[in-house]
């Protein structure tokens, strides 16, 4: 244990320190027992997290974009209105990653990548608005999605219509990229060096989606690690409360999803110095949780 303990304060990226913000682009609500075992069963905003990297050469870098003004337009008609009516989402146009980030002076043609956990919508939605970035995700995560029926792809998150025409042109895939070698005893074994200079690491956490990913990364505060929709909220690694068996209708592979969970408490415990951030934790976010009425 003293050994894994030492192993975990040592850091695990050797790379240029980046900038992180953390931003949501609108929300949606869930009964809260869907999410977390023991949780109400009263709806609960979930915000649709997104993360803006400053790195010292590539510039600007998105990981995820949330919701879009794009998907409630794609959402109007079925089979896609099936998902708004599962998941009721609240967004105004100045909630968009677009419209934030224009807020803070920054252009959307400076958005040189975006970083893509998986292909559910509130994490593809905004993917239109930034007409110069270059897309990277695991082949493996748009395969189990593109060739889908339309309803099929609405059972399983994905709405084509929020990819750009020009989407495969675009796009690089994280198995070409090198490997980074993570110590033995962190519990996720592979590791994708996306710059190929050790500061942005993506890291399989498949389960709730295929080839879902989360992102490692340093800034001048500590090491990062975006673990995207592995889990809802902090409390599911902190307290060990694994969302409620029927979630499993929504995830791609429930057993792998099980087995990601764990790995990421076992993150937690033996790397205590890593803050782990979920795409949908308001606590983590900074979210102040402001409802508001669609
Ligand atoms: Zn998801």
């Amino acid at each position: 244990m003293s050994t894994d303990n030492a192993a975990g304060c040592a850091p695990l990226l050797d790379g240029p320190l980046v900038e992180l913000t953390l931003f949501a682009a609108g929300y949606c609500r869930h009964p809260e027992f869907f999410t977390i075992r023991g949780g109400s069963w009263r709806p609960v905003p979930f915000p649709a997290g997104f993360a803006l990297i400053r790195h010292p050469q590539h510039g600007y870098i998105l990981f995820d974009t949330g919701y879009s003004r794009r998907f409630v337009e794609e959402t109007r008609r079925l089979p896609q209105l099936l998902y708004r009516m599962i998941t009721p989402v609240v967004f105004r146009e100045e909630d968009g990653a677009v419209s934030q980030l224009g807020r803070k002076g920054i252009q959307a043609e400076e958005i040189g990548t975006v970083v893509l956990s998986h292909f559910h919508a509130d994490h593809t939605a905004g993917l239109r608005d930034f007409p110069r970035a270059r897309f990277i995700y695991k082949r493996e995560a748009y395969a189990a999605v593109n060739k889908l029926s339309p309803f099929a792809a609405v059972k399983a998150g994905y709405l084509s219509g929020l990819l750009p025409e020009d989407f495969g042109e675009r796009s690089a895939f994280m198995e070409d990229v090198s490997p980074y070698p993570l110590p033995g005893s962190f519990p996720f074994e592979h590791g994708y060096d996306l710059l190929g200079d050790g500061s942005l690491v993506a890291v399989d956490l498949p389960g709730h989606a295929a080839g879902q990913t989360g992102l490692l990364l340093r800034t001048a505060e500590g090491e990062v690690f975006l673990c995207a929709d592995a889990v809802w909220s902090s409390r599911a690694f902190r307290e060990d409360r694994k969302p409620h068996p029927a979630a499993r209708i929504i995830m791609a592979d429930a057993g792998e999803y099980g087995q990601s969970f764990r790995r990421l408490i076992r993150l937690h415990r033996e790397y205590p110095q890593l803050l782990i951030i979920p795409s949908h934790c308001g606590e983590a976010l900074g979210w102040t949780g402001e409802e508001r009425r669609p």
